[in-house]
């Protein structure tokens, strides 16, 4: 099912499908295309597969995932990338796709994708798959924060063995900082600290009892209504000043590693230029019972594709591909989409 075009530079043969961001999504949509005996292409920005369970949380463990009562985020990755790639598709590394045109060619219908490598793809169909798009942590309004990038502050823990031994003060009231803070304290032999703006916290309140329970066991510390103020340190960071902004005392608190955990500013990138129709500032907006976009043969899964209702979770992810790449395949086949077993 393969047509070359001339003079692609640094492309390839035409794919029935191309799944552009290889996260939970796209590796799950790549698994139902091959299933169906599509060609695909994947393209994918970073210089691994496996999205934000590898690029954001690879070592926090997660229970809520059909099938996997406990399982570590870079561990379910490797098992998705397993089965997404096991039809071979063709899949394109560090490369980002910014730019999209219908083109015709030899009367056929195709879109033709640029990215920021120069080269050019044709494809007859397109599943969106990009997550969070090109996003970037929320920093500490701070002066000079991004001079102590590499030199102890962490927008995210990619490994929890470099922080062993460290002394840790996380920011943030959210999920990941409580699920951090649970995650080092039981293995830290300092008490870890944890700095958050407000009285309140928006993570899940069993996380927030064990966290008190670490409290009162000395292996943690939480600092609330509390913000950092001032870093200290030469070469690494050494100590934070952090203020109870009540009472306006401030404290300096030894720290090593700080691990700011404040979210993620998201958008859709060059994908927002493309002329479909949006959910809001950060979503594609899809039909949810086929997954299409506003233009036919376009489709999206996962955290990029919006609709009403729509909850960002991998399990939602997973489904959301196999309707969307059976839909893509039935659509370019002139066909029915139908489901169909993986074995007999
Ligand atoms: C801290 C944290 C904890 C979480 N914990 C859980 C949990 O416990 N359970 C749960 O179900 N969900 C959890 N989630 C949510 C879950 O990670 C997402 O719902 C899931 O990753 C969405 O998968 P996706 O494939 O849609 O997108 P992503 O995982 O974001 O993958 C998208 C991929 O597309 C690539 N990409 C983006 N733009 C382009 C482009 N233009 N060209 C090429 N490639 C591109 C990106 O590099 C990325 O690899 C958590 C999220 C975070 C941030």
């Amino acid at each position: 099912m393969t047509t070359s075009e001339s003079n692609q530079p640094g492309g390839g043969a035409t794919v029935d499908v191309t799944i552009l961001g290889a996260g939970p999504a796209g590796l799950a949509a790549a698994y139902y295309a091959g299933h169906r005996h599509a060609s695909v292409r994947i393209i994918e920005s970073l210089e691994e597969v496996g999205g934000q369970l590898i690029a954001l949380y690879p070592e926090k463990y997660m229970s809520d995932v059909a099938g996997f009562p406990n399982v570590l985020a870079h561990e379910l990755a490797a098992s998705l990338a397993e089965q997404g790639l096991q039809f071979q598709p063709e899949l394109r590394l560090a490369e980002e796709a910014i730019s999209m045109e219908a083109v015709e060619l030899d009367g056929e219908e195709l879109f033709r994708l640029g990215t920021t490598t120069g080269n050019t793809y044709l494809s007859r169909s397109l599943i969106v798959t990009t997550g969070h798009g090109a996003f970037a942590p929320r920093k500490l309004p701070l002066d000079g924060i991004d001079e102590w990038e590499g030199r102890g502050l962490l927008y995210a823990v990619r490994e929890k063995a470099e922080l062993a031994g460290k002394r840790c003060v996380i920011v943030g009231g959210g999920d990941s900082a409580f699920d951090w803070m649970l995650e080092l304290a039981a293995s830290s032999e300092s008490p870890i600290v944890l700095v958050h703006r407000r009285d309140r916290f928006r993570a899940l309140e069993s996380s927030q009892a064990k966290a008190r329970a670490l409290v009162d066991e000395g292996k943690a510390r939480i600092m609330t209504p509390c913000e950092v103020r001032e870093i200290h340190g030469a070469d690494r960071i050494e100590a934070v000043t952090i203020e109870d902004t009540s009472s306006g005392e401030r404290e300096r608190v030894p720290c090593d590693a700080l691990i700011t955990l404040l979210g993620f500013s998201s958008h859709l990138g060059a994908i927002a230029l493309w002329g479909l129709e949006r959910s809001g500032r950060r979503q594609l907006q899809v039909d949810p019972a086929t997954m299409r976009c506003s233009e036919p043969r376009i489709y999206a899964a996962g955290d990029v594709a919006g609709y009403e209702g729509k909850i960002t979770l991998i399990t939602i992810s997973l489904a959301e591909a196999a309707i969307a790449a059976n839909n893509a395949i039935a659509e370019i086949r002139h066909e029915k989409a139908q489901p169909e077993y993986s074995t007999e």
